[in-house]
């Protein structure tokens, strides 16, 4: 399998460090708001990447933590800002409540776009122990020193710094002066330097701890370090996040784990493009921040989100457009109605062994597209091509049973095991389109203004397009394929 490693800037063979295990960290949210649909690409391009892995044969272990403390956004108009502790504030929660609320949104949002989730997922608050070991073992190799808010790392004394980001130390430090960072404490001695252990506050009770640094909290880097390592072991395969970790997170993520334990901390680091919507930057002053719930609501599903970011490559910029994801919730249905018709298709006969033979090849491609860096775009292309020939041969009305069985099992297998779009239960039972979703929505307030007529004919027009049957029970309305 190849992979692009950012560090090194090339596509290299992936060769795990032990056989047939992987160790694989990916950056978690800092949850202090919902995440929007860019912050969710990034998890479903790794679940991509954990998914071919274990169709390649690996056991995989996930890693990620959640950024529950110590996070601060750097804006160049608005300053530096803790977003946890300002969510905290103007909602009048704990930080831990604001965390677990987040958190479990962030969740909830994974598992709608099919993501595995992580076998170990850790809040920093949970970790601080482990993480002023780390900082101790920093302090005791001369990599720190001491401001007035806390215990800073000082870059210029690791070497190497920066090498992430394939620029050199000075280039690295000029390109950062003129960047974002707007607040420079006193005594600072790179600009590229960060903090580890920030002291708090007056006043500032909530998620501190004391400790031989002061009473204070960690800096948001080293968490990663910490959770990293003490889970996958001081070295690991695999590091995942967005291209936007690259200059910071990451390259301090370097710095602390490499100074710490004089080991190489990760072999392969993958980043994934950005996102822009309508071609343009999201932020809440363009008023294009969407959530999933968001898409939900405008009557998409999510798997068609997971379906119109997969179609785009990792590394490549993804624009999101409304117009795109109406493509892909259309591709999403006809991708289903194939396989609907495949598992309906009752001719007897044998099989005809060039057909099934093209199948097994095209399914074939499929993975040794993804092997190549994850080549989604290429690897749908293959999956179409096999729908495409079924498609044909029904049109034609050549394909007998056991042809259509071979289709549709190599799509079942691909599904199941990569794109995850719930082919299986759109073949075995029923899946909730867009546009069945709006109609439901519309028979459920006509029941609700007791215009039961109305609701009826709504039933029967789902029934007649959709071959849905609608049953009313004290759970809701349940959907079954309708004989
Ligand atoms: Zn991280």
């Amino acid at each position: 399998m190849l992979l692009y490693n950012t560090m090194g800037r090339r596509k290299e063979e992936f060769i795990p460090i032990a056989e047939k295990m992987v160790g694989m960290y990916t950056c978690g949210p800092t949850v202090y708001n919902f995440a929007h649909i860019g912050n969710m690409v990034s998890y479903i391009y790794w679940d991509v990447l954990k998914r071919v892995l274990k169709h390649g044969g690996y056991a995989v272990k996930h890693v990620m933590n959640i950024t529950d403390v110590g996070h601060r956004f750097d804006d160049a108009e608005f300053g530096s800002e803790d977003k946890m502790r300002s969510a905290a504030e103007s909602q009048h929660k704990t930080l831990r409540e604001i965390a677990l609320f987040y958190t479990a949104q962030f969740a909830a949002d994974a598992k709608r776009l099919n993501i595995i989730p992580p076998d170990t997922v850790r809040n920093a608050s949970d970790e601080v122990g482990g993480i002023l070991d780390l900082i101790g073992k920093l302090e005791s190799r001369g990599y720190l020193y001491r401001l007035a808010d806390g215990e800073w790392f000082d870059t210029s004394r690791f070497k190497d710094y920066g090498a992430l980001t394939g620029m050199g130390f000075a280039a690295l430090n000029e390109s950062l002066m003129a960047g974002a960072r707007v607040e420079r404490p006193e005594g600072l001695r790179n600009i590229t330097d960060f903090v580890v252990w920030r002291l708090s506050k007056p006043g500032e009770t909530d998620m501190v701890w004391d400790s031989k640094y002061g009473r204070g909290f960690p800096g948001w880097h080293i968490e990663c370090s910490e959770i990293s390592m003490k889970y996958l072991g001081n070295h690991l395969d695999i590091h995942c996040g967005g291209i936007d970790h690259i200059p910071i997170h990451h390259t301090n993520e370097i710095a602390q784990s490499e100074a710490a334990t004089g080991e190489k901390f990760v072999n392969y680091w993958l980043h994934n493009g950005f996102m822009t919507v309508d071609g343009r930057k999201m932020s809440k002053s363009l008023g294009n921040v969407y959530t999933l719930q968001d898409l939900i609501d405008r009557g998409h599903s999510p798997l068609a989100y997971r379906y119109l970011v997969i179609s785009s490559h990792y590394r490549s910029e993804l624009n999101f457009t409304f117009k795109a994801l109406d493509g892909a919730s259309s591709t999403l249905n006809r991708i289903y109605a194939v396989a609907e018709n495949l598992s309906d298709v009752k001719t007897a006969g044998g099989a005809d062994p060039v057909f099934v033979e093209a199948v097994r090849a095209l399914s074939k491609r499929f993975y040794e597209n993804l092997n190549d860096d994850l080549g989604t775009p290429e690897a749908l292309k293959s999956f179409h091509e096999i729908i495409n020939i079924s498609n044909q041969r029904m049109s034609a009305r050549e394909m007998t049973k056991s042809e259509a069985r071979a289709a549709l099992d190599a799509l079942l297998e691909i599904d199941g095991s990569i794109l995850a779009l719930n082919l299986s239960e759109r073949v075995d039972g029923v899946v909730l389109t867009p546009e069945v979703a709006t109609l439901l929505k519309e028979r459920e307030r006509l029941r609700e203004m007791r215009d039961f007529e109305g609701a009826d004919k709504i039933r029967g027009a789902i029934r007649d397009r959709y071959g849905i049957e609608l049953v009313d029970t004290k759970e809701g309305v349940k959907l079954r394929k309708a004989r």
